[in-house]
């Protein structure tokens, strides 16, 4: 099975060492929402650093650390939009 193509290859390499720096070091602050992980805990105790991309979906992009928190939110953006135009092509009814 072959994986989505911003989940392998050099990124999966460059990914790892971005989380890596961040986690390493503690005043890393996240590129979106300009706070350090103690700072998004304290609202999202369960956050934790992602590599995520400077430009929203670009394969091979540039990455900067991001935390979860503002990563699963620019990334469910892209992903509904995706599964919006699945629904409807496959459906005539759409359910919620
Ligand atoms: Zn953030």
């Amino acid at each position: 099975m072959a994986g989505k193509p911003w989940h392998t290859g050099p990124f999966r390499a460059s990914a790892a060492a971005v989380r890596q720096y961040a986690v390493t070091h503690p005043a890393t602050r996240c590129w979106r929402c300009g706070l350090t992980i103690g700072e998004v805990r304290r609202h999202n105790p369960d956050a934790h650093w992602t590599a995520g991309h400077l430009v929203d979906g670009q394969v091979g992009g540039p990455l900067a650390p991001e935390c979860s928190v503002c990563n699963y939110s620019a990334g469910g953006r892209l992903g509904r939009a995706r599964q919006l135009k699945q629904r409807v092509k496959g459906r005539t009814k759409l359910e919620w």
